[in-house]
């Protein structure tokens, strides 16, 4: 177990990304959520704790990581995703 105490304490100002963007289920620009999108593109942008973190392929990618196709890296698939999710709290 690892402390989570950068999710759980909610700070106003600069938006923390959530457990779902953490999880790779969620893009981390523009929050869209991979489970409930139809035909997501996601692209891996970044890592953190050894998971990936996705954007949406495009402007919100070229945001995190500055290119549009994101880091030269296939995303898990969103069944693998959904398993290694914890939401988030205590
Ligand atoms: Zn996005």
């Amino acid at each position: 177990m690892y402390s989570q105490d950068s999710i759980s304490g909610h700070r106003r100002g600069r938006p923390e990304p959530t457990a779902e963007m953490l999880s790779g289920l969620a893009c981390l620009i523009c929050g869209t959520d991979y489970r409930n999108a139809p035909d997501p593109e996601a692209v891996v942008v970044s890592h953190r704790d050894g998971k990936q973190l996705l954007a949406c392929h495009g402007t919100c990618a070229r945001m995190a990581c500055g290119s549009v196709n994101g880091l030269d890296e296939a995303p898990l698939p969103l069944t693998e995703r959904v398993r290694g999710h914890r939401p988030g709290g205590s």
